[in-house]
């Protein structure tokens, strides 16, 4: 009782992989609305995105953590890897404001996930759950849709995408300085994202 609300910024994303566009973004998000954490909530599985398949959940989740660790105020959650089926923002929320009932919830987005959650079904019960805080991303309009309880926060313009991560190490080009270097290593190591006949051939530090 009369503790201080804590102020949690949530950012769910597939991560697959994380890369400083996301790192940026949540770190702009906190520093601007006074945020004493945010969580990171990788996506659960199975969930097809643009028809192709998306990484091991747990694959995800670690380098979520391996791109987090350094940062104090970053964690990472499992309420969407350890939820069967496909993961909706709904439930996120659900989970963290159960697990957080003190707290006062931001969920970041970038612009192209904000225009999407608008159109869902269940979007009136989302406000009542979290403030909604839109981030600008290269390439997609930013706009609140109307809506004046969705904050946006212009942030420094980091033009990578995890899709396209993934096909720089299909091609064998690099993705250092795109995504943290653990991560970089952590693909690597695990030869995430390359053709099954690469992976077989074997090629351990061509990332
Ligand atoms: P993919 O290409 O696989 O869709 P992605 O780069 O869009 O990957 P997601 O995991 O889909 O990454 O995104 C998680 C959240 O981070 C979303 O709200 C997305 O809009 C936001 N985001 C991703 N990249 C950026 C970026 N470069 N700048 C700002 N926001 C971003
Ligand atoms: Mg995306």
């Amino acid at each position: 009782m009369g503790a201080k609300r804590q102020r949690i910024g949530v950012m769910g994303g597939t991560f697959d992989p994380i890369h400083h566009g996301h790192l940026v973004a949540a770190s702009e998000v906190a520093a601007k609305f006074d945020l004493d954490e945010v969580v990171f909530v990788p996506t659960g599985q199975p969930w097809q995105k643009s028809g192709t398949n998306v990484s091991d959940s747990e694959h995800r989740y670690l380098m979520t953590v391996i791109a987090t660790a350094s940062n104090p105020r970053f964690t990472v959650s499992r309420v969407d890897v350890d939820r069967e089926g496909p993961t909706y923002t709904i439930d996120t929320l659900r989970d963290l404001h159960r697990l957080r009932p003190n707290s006062e919830l931001f969920f970041i987005t970038g612009a192209d996930a904000m225009a999407q959650i608008m159109s869902w079904k269940d979007v009136d019960e989302l406000w009542s759950l979290a403030h909604f805080v839109g981030v600008t991303r290269p390439g997609h309009e930013l706009n609140s849709m109307g809506r004046k309880d969705v904050s946006l926060l212009e942030v420094p313009a980091m033009a990578i995408s995890s899709t396209d991560c993934r096909a720089r190490v299909k091609n064998a080009l690099p993705v250092w300085y795109l995504v943290p270097d653990g991560v970089v290593q952590y693909i690597a190591k695990h030869r995430l994202y390359r053709s099954a006949s690469d992976s077989e051939k074997g090629n351990p530090e061509g990332a």
